[in-house]
C-alpha cells in the first residue's frame, strides 16, 4: 500500500464518521495534537460562556438566592443523575461531589460500615497510587480495626476470602489501559461476602459501563478526564440504592437530612445526599455539567467503536516504530481488555514525551518508562493518528528526545 492510498483511506474514515461534528464544538488549537483528554479533557467552547453567566448573573446578581433559584443547592444531584445516565445507575445513586480521592475514602468506610466484622480492603498494588494511599490513611486511623491489602494484579480472586470487608479496583488501568471484567469480579467477590468499590476514573465517559448491570456496590470517578469538565472538576460517587443505609464517616451538613434546621446532631438524610459533605462547589460543577452534557449528546456504542479504530489504527502504524525504535506495545490488542488509550514502554520514554511538544503532540508519562495515548473520540480524528505516528518517526529520526534539557524531569507529568 503506497503512502497516498494510506491518507486517502484514513481520510475516508474521518469523513464517515458519524462523531466527526463533535471536534468544532471543543477549543483545539490547529496544528496541535491532544493525546491526553484522559488525563485532562480539551475545553468545551459552551463552558467559558455558561461560567459567564453563573459568575455573572447567578452570583453576581442573584447572589445568595441562586441557591434555590439557580438551583445550586440541588446540582450535586442533579449533575450525579445526568453522570449516571453515562454508565449505567438510575437517578438517585450518584452525586457530583468532592474530589476522587475524598470519594474514595467516602466509599470505602461507607462499605466498611456495612460490613464490621471484616478488617480487610483489598486492591492491587499497581492501582493508581491515590486509591491505594487512602486505603493505608484508613488502615492508620482505624486503630488496628482496618487492614489495606495490596496483591498483584492477576492475585485479586484468590485473595478474596472472607476477611475482606471491600475490594478496590479500577476498572480500566491508569498505565496499561486494561480493562477489567466489572460482572465477574463483583460477582466472586459477592460470593465471598465482600463488597466492591469501582474506580471509572477512565472508564466514564470512555468506555460503555453498567453498573446496575453488574450488580456493583459502589463507584466513584474523575470529572476533568473523559468528562471534560476542566481542571480539579468535582469528581462522582455512586452508591447502589440497596446500600444507602451505609453510615458516612465524613458527616457533614450537606449530608444531614435537614442541613437547614442546623439541629445538633447528625442524621444522615435518606438518600445518595448523605454521601454529601461540604458546600457544593458551585463554579465547578457548573463547568463540569456543560461536559457532561456535551457526552451525553453522543452514542456511546459509537463513542466505543470509534475509540477501539483509533487505537486499532494507531497500534498498526506504531508497528515500524516498535521495531526500529523499540517501543513496546503494553496496552492489550483484544477490544475486549482494552481501554481508551494506547501506552508503550520505552527507556526514554520521559524525554520522548517532552520533545514530542516540540511536534505539536501532547501526550503523557507515567513512570517509569510508560508513554500513554488518550484517545478521545468525542475530538480526535483518525488522521491524528497517523500524524502522530509520523511526527514520532521524525523526532526518533533525529534523536530529538536527546536534549539536555529533556534529561531533567518536571514536578507534573
Ligand atoms: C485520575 C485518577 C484519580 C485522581 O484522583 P483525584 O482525587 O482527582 O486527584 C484517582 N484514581 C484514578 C484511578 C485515577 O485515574
Amino acid at each position: 500500500m503506497t503512502d497516498m492510498m494510506l491518507s486517502a483511506d484514513v481520510s475516508a474514515l474521518d469523513a464517515a464518521d458519524p462523531l466527526a461534528h463533535f471536534r468544532e464544538r471543543f477549543q483545539l488549537r490547529e496544528g496541535l495534537i491532544y493525546l491526553d483528554g484522559n488525563s485532562l479533557g480539551a475545553l468545551p467552547k459552551a463552558t467559558g460562556a455558561r461560567l459567564a453567566e453563573v459568575v455573572a448573573g447567578e452570583w453576581g446578581e442573584g447572589l445568595i438566592t441562586s441557591w434555590l433559584g439557580s438551583e445550586w443547592s440541588t446540582a450535586p444531584r442533579r449533575i450525579g443523575d445526568k453522570i449516571g445516565r453515562l454508565i449505567g445507575a438510575n437517578p438517585g445513586e450518584i452525586v457530583a461531589t468532592d474530589s476522587t480521592s475524598v470519594n474514595i475514602f467516602k466509599a470505602l468506610t461507607a462499605a466498611l460500615s456495612l460490613r464490621r466484622e471484616r478488617p480487610v480492603i483489598l486492591s492491587e498494588a499497581t492501582n493508581f497510587p491515590t486509591d491505594v494511599y487512602m486505603m493505608q490513611g484508613i488502615e492508620a486511623f482505624s486503630g488496628g480495626r482496618v487492614k489495606a491489602v495490596t496483591v498483584a494484579p492477576d492475585a485479586i480472586a484468590e485473595a478474596l476470602n472472607d476477611d475482606v470487608a471491600v475490594l478496590l479496583l479500577t476498572q480500566v488501568h491508569y498505565k496499561s489501559g486494561r480493562v477489567r471484567d466489572m460482572a465477574a469480579i463483583t460477582r466472586r467477590a459477592h460470593d465471598v461476602g465482600a463488597l466492591v468499590v469501582w474506580d471509572l476514573s477512565h472508564s466514564a465517559g470512555a468506555i460503555p459501563v453498567d453498573l446496575n448491570g453488574a450488580n456493583a456496590d459502589f463507584a466513584i470517578g474523575c470529572g476533568y478526564k473523559f468528562l471534560n469538565g476542566g481542571p480539579g472538576a468535582p469528581a462522582y460517587l455512586f452508591a447502589a440504592a440497596r446500600h444507602h443505609a451505609a453510615a458516612p464517616v465524613l458527616s457533614g451538613w450537606f449530608g444531614h437530612a435537614r442541613p437547614f434546621a442546623f439541629e445538633e446532631d447528625y442524621d444522615p438524610a435518606a438518600g445518595i445526599e448523605r454521601f454529601q459533605c461540604g458546600t457544593p462547589p458551585v463554579l465547578g460543577l457548573s463547568a463540569l455539567e456543560v461536559g457532561v452534557d456535551l457526552m451525553l449528546e453522543a452514542d456511546m456504542a459509537e463513542l466505543r467503536r470509534k475509540s477501539l479504530a483509533l487505537g486499532d489504527l494507531f497500534i498498526e502504524h506504531m508497528r515500524p516504530l516498535c521495531d526500529t525504535y523499540g517501543f513496546e506495545l503494553v496496552t492489550m490488542q483484544g477490544h475486549a481488555e482494552r481501554g481508551s488509550q494506547v501506552a508503550y514502554a520505552h527507556p526514554q520514554g520521559y524525554q520522548i514525551v517532552q520533545a514530542l511538544k516540540e511536534y505539536d503532540v501532547i501526550a503523557d508519562f507515567r513512570a517509569p518508562d510508560i508513554l500513554r495515548f488518550g484517545l478521545t473520540p468525542l475530538y480526535l480524528r483518525y488522521q491524528d493518528m497517523v500524524e502522530t505516528v509520523d511526527r514520532l518517526e521524525k523526532l526518533c529520526a533525529s534523536r530529538a528526545w536527546d536534549k539536555p534539557q529533556y534529561h531533567e524531569r518536571a514536578a507534573v507529568t
